[in-house]
C-alpha cells in the first residue's frame, strides 16, 4: 500500500446556495463509480476529498480516472505524515529539491493544531534550509512550492503538484439530452462539451446500410464507448436512413438531397429524444464549415422540431474542435476512414442557401412521409455498450 494519498478538489461555483448537497451528492457518486473497481478507499470531508490505501502501481490509473469525472477540478498525489513536527521537516526536506530557491505555503483546516499556518511556514522553512543549507528562501519567485495541508484527521499532507481536470458540473445534474452521434470528429466533442456542462447523454445514429458499411455503425459505437468514458452508462441507439434516402433519391431534386435527409433525421430525432425523455437534441455543427451550416441550412432543418437543439461548436474552428477531440481520445477514432450517411447519394451542388417553401414543395412530393418517419422509428436498434 502506498503511503500517498489523492486529493481531489472540486469547483465551489456550484456549491453555493441550497443545491449544494444536491451537487455534491451526485459529483460523490460519480467518483465512487469511476473508481468502484479499484483496490482504494475513499474520504469525503467538507471542500475536499481524499483517495487513499491504493497499491502505489494503479496511483496513475487512479489520477486518470479522476480526470474524465465531470465537476473534479484539479487532483494532487500528496505524501502522507502525522502531526509530529519532526516527521513532517523530515518528509518535507526529503521532497525539497537540492538546488534553487523554495517557499513552504501551509494550510491548517485543523484549527486546533498548535501552530497556525505562518509558524507551519516558518518552522518548516528553517527546518529544511538545516537540512539543506544549500537552498535559499523565496517567497515572490520560488522555483519550488512545497504545499502542506494539516487535515482534522490526524493527517498532513504535503504535495507540490496539482493536476487540472475536467472541471464542469456533475454528470447527471444537467438535465437529458439527445447527441446526434455520425462517425466524424465534431459529434463525439459537442457531446463532450454538454456533458461536461453536466447533461446526461443518450445518444442517436443514422446509418444507411447497405450503402454504408457495417465498419461505419462500428466507428459510431465505438465513439459511444470513448464518450462513455465521462458519461457513465451512456446509450446508442441505431436508425437506418436507407428507405427515407432512397426515396428522396426518386422523388425530388438532387440538390435538395443533405437538407431534406437532415430534416427528416431532425424529426427522428425529437421523436427520439421525447421517448426517452431528453429535453433538448446536440448536435456538432459550426457554423459554415459545410453547406448544411450554413445559417439558411440551420434555420431550414432547425424548422422542423420544437425542442432546443443545442450546437455547443457553433461558434469554433476546425483545429479547435480537433484539439478537444484529441484531448478526449476520440480523434484518432474519428478520421477512421469510413463514409457517414450524409455521403451517400451527395450531390453534385448541394444548396447553400435552402429556403424553407422551395423545401416545404420538395417534401410535398414524397407522399408517405410520416410513414416512413415510423417505419425508421419502429427498426430502432439499442447498440450494447
Ligand atoms: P461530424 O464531424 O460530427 O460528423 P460534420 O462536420 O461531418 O460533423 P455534418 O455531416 O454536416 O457535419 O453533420 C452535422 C451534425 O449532424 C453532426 O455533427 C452530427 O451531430 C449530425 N450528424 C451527421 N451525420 C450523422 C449521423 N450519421 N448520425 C447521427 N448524427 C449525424
Ligand atoms: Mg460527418
Amino acid at each position: 500500500m502506498s503511503d500517498n494519498v489523492i486529493l481531489i478538489r472540486f469547483g465551489e461555483l456550484y456549491l453555493k446556495g441550497k443545491n449544494k448537497d444536491y451537487f455534491e451528492n451526485i459529483l460523490k457518486d460519480n467518483i465512487r463509480n469511476k473508481l468502484a473497481d479499484l483496490d482504494c478507499k475513499l474520504y469525503f470531508g467538507r471542500g475536499r476529498y481524499v483517495v487513499k490505501q491504493y497499491p502505489q502501481a494503479i496511483e496513475s490509473t487512479i489520477v486518470s480516472r479522476l480526470k474524465q469525472v465531470f465537476g473534479v477540478h484539479s487532483v494532487s498525489v500528496a505524501h502522507r505524515c502525522g502531526y509530529e513536527m519532526d516527521e513532517i521537516a523530515a518528509l518535507a526536506a526529503e521532497l525539497t529539491p537540492d538546488r534553487g530557491s523554495f517557499r513552504v505555503t501551509a494550510h491548517r483546516s485543523y484549527k486546533k493544531y498548535p501552530l497556525d499556518s505562518l509558524q507551519i511556514n516558518m518552522q518548516l522553512g528553517e527546518r529544511i534550509l538545516q537540512a539543506k543549507p544549500q537552498l535559499t528562501v523565496d517567497l515572490h519567485k520560488p522555483d519550488y512550492t512545497l504545499y502542506v495541508d494539516v487535515r482534522e484527521d490526524g493527517d498532513v499532507y504535503l504535495y507540490d503538484r496539482t493536476e487540472r481536470c475536467s472541471g464542469g458540473m456533475p454528470y447527471g445534474t444537467g438535465g437529458k439530452g439527445l447527441l446526434l452521434l455520425s462517425g466524424g470528429i465534431d459529434s463525439p466533442v459537442a457531446g463532450y462539451m454538454l456533458a461536461k456542462r453536466g447533461m446526461s447523454i443518450t445518444a442517436l445514429h443514422f446509418h444507411s446500410y447497405p450503402y454504408t458499411s457495417q465498419a461505419a455503425k462500428e466507428k459510431a459505437v465505438k465513439l459511444a464507448r470513448i464518450l462513455g468514458e465521462y458519461c457513465p452508462s451512456i446509450k446508442l441507439m441505431c436508425v437506418s436512413l436507407t428507405e427515407i434516402q432512397e426515396t428522396i433519391h426518386k422523388q425530388c431534386k438532387p440538390n435538395y438531397m443533405i437538407t431534406l435527409v437532415r430534416r427528416f433525421m431532425m424529426r427522428i430525432a425529437q421523436e427520439v429524444a421525447k421517448r426517452n425523455s431528453c429535453g433538448c437534441i446536440i448536435n456538432g455543427e459550426s457554423l459554415g464549415q459545410v453547406a448544411s451550416q450554413t445559417l439558411e441550412s440551420i434555420t431550414v432543418t432547425n424548422a422542423v422540431v420544437d425542442m432546443p437543439v443545442f450546437r455547443p461548436l457553433i461558434g469554433m474552428d476546425k483545429d479547435e474542435i480537433i484539439e478537444i477531440a484529441q484531448k478526449i481520445g476520440s480523434f484518432e477514432t474519428s478520421i477512421e476512414p469510413f463514409e457517414d450517411c450524409c455521403t451517400v447519394f451527395l450531390p453534385e451542388f448541394p444548396l447553400i442557401k435552402p429556403t424553407v417553401e422551395k423545401v416545404e414543395e420538395q417534401e410535398s412530393r414524397i407522399t408517405d412521409y410520416n410513414e416512413l418517419i415510423e417505419k425508421a422509428l419502429e427498426n430502432i436498434e439499442l447498440i450494447e455498450l
